[in-house]
């Protein structure tokens, strides 16, 4: 890895910018992630690189639809595996939920390189490598998926997603979390909750709201989350966004 200073001021967006380099560099990460990583990046910025309070909000809401859900999935692209593999498998165990590797550029080899490295960071069982059914309506790789994992799940925690599987998994009347740095996104504004926040510190922070709220009554986390507005929660990120930039010059 490229030697960079603790000191710089982007200390943290370059170790990031390098870390998905190298996992580019191993076959993990497909070249258009950079691009997709480099629109995220310009999203961060505005919001100020940290979780801002309507992410907060979303996380906690996530965490309890999480915890309420029969077969939860956590569905992972080679971005995410390269930026929060650990954290996601940490999350996974916390509730409990699936793991499964999900690509729009898919091949065996890649695939095999995922479930790899996620075993590498502790993980047991990842669906979707022998893709044994489809999301109807997805005409790509996107829809390929596993019966026992996204197909048949109720709940789906997506990052990095396109609008399009976003959609049809919505369609197939499955709850869709979606952790997306561009509040504006097709996938931000049809998922159930939009979680606008780096998937960096979104991971870990939806786990420490599963700790949270894991022996709380069921019927109080159901509330909370009949009362969840996401189109409010985007408009709220839509304010902060105004109001910051309107301060800084
Ligand atoms: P849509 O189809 O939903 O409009 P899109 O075509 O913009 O999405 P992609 O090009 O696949 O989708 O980009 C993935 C999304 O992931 C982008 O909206 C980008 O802002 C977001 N993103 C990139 N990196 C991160 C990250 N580290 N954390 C959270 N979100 C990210």
């Amino acid at each position: 890895m490229e030697e960079i200073p603790k000191s710089h001021p982007r200390y943290v967006s370059l170790i990031t910018r390098e870390r998905l380099s190298q996992s580019m560099k191993k076959g993990l990460v497909h070249e258009t992630g950079l691009i997709a990583h480099g629109r995220g990046e310009a999203f961060d910025y505005l919001i100020g690189e940290k979780t801002i309070p309507p992410a907060e909000d979303a996380e906690k809401i996530a965490a309890a639809v999480l915890l309420c859900a029969k077969n939860p999935v956590i569905s992972v692209n080679g971005n995410v595996v390269a930026l929060a593999a650990e954290g996601c498998i940490n999350l996974a165990e916390s509730i409990p939920a699936k793991l499964e590797v999900n690509l729009f550029h898919r091949t065996d080899e890649r695939i095999e390189k995922l479930e790899n490295e996620l075993k590498k960071h502790g993980a047991e069982k990842i669906y979707g490598t022998t893709a044994n059914a489809h999301i109807p309506g997805l005409n790509h790789n996107r829809g390929l998926c596993d019966k026992e994992g996204i197909f048949t799940a109720d709940i789906v925690l997506v990052s990095l997603e396109d609008g399009d599987r976003c959609q049809a998994l919505k369609d197939m009347d499955k709850t869709v979390i979606a952790i997306d740095l561009n509040p504006l996104s097709r996938t931000a504004k049809t998922a159930n909750i939009t979680i606008v926040d780096n998937v960096i510190r979104a991971i870990p922070n939806i786990k420490k709201w599963v700790r949270k709220l894991k022996d709380r009554d069921r019927t109080v986390l159901e509330e909370m989350i009949m009362l969840w507005d996401n189109n409010k929660m985007l408009n709220d990120v839509s304010s902060f966004i105004s109001k910051r930039l309107n301060s800084l010059f």
